[in-house]
């Protein structure tokens, strides 16, 4: 697939029909500067603001772009709330689809065949594998991501962080976890 890649980007600079320098631009902008971070973010500003959360709830795009955060493959974003009787996991079962702007650049695991189909047929087996073993009291939800519709879960807040700020909220807040295949740890002293 590299080389599949790389035989392609020569051939279309090769062309003059892209500029390397704005390819790296490009991957820069997905790899550094846009990532789970700015999930971590709306999830850290949602436990923080009821408001926010409702706003969010209700038309999770436009509360989104509030903190800037939009474009390609995040036109159409649905915020999915993990609460201690439900556990929403996300999948794009057809290929890879994933919400670039909150989360940047899918995580290989999200896009392999064995995720997209065992996600679906046993989400609590792939949970586990995780290390994510959720009780059969919770049920479980799974969100089967399209070219339309990209899901970022709302992870339940972790017990013992009253005390912390919504920038400190946000260092807590893995990429795993708005997928669904973690949950946000509480602090360990
Ligand atoms: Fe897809």
């Amino acid at each position: 697939m590299a080389l599949r890649v790389k035989a392609l980007e020569s051939l279309l600079v090769e062309k003059g029909l892209v500029d390397p320098a704005a390819l790296d631009v490009m991957i820069d902008a997905y790899e550094n500067r846009i990532g789970p971070r700015n999930g971590a973010r709306v999830v850290a500003r949602a436990w923080t603001d009821p408001d926010y959360k409702a706003r969010l709830m209700k038309d999770a795009t436009s509360a989104i772009a509030e903190f800037g955060y939009s474009g390609a493959q995040g036109e159409h974003m649905v915020v999915v709330e993990n609460t201690p009787a439900v556990h929403n996991l996300v999948v794009c079962t057809l290929c890879s689809c994933y919400p670039w702007p909150v989360l940047g650049l899918p995580p290989v695991w999200y896009k392999s065949s064995a995720y997209r189909s065992r996600a679906v047929i046993d989400p609590r087996g792939v949970l586990a594998e995780f290390g994510l073993a959720v009780p059969d009291e919770v049920a479980v939800r799974v969100w089967d991501s399209t070219a339309e519709i990209r899901y970022l879960v709302l992870p339940e807040r972790p017990a013992g962080t009253d005390g912390l700020d919504a920038e400190a909220l946000a260092a807590l807040v893995s990429r795993d976890a708005m997928v669904g295949v973690a949950k946000v740890p509480g602090l360990t002293p």
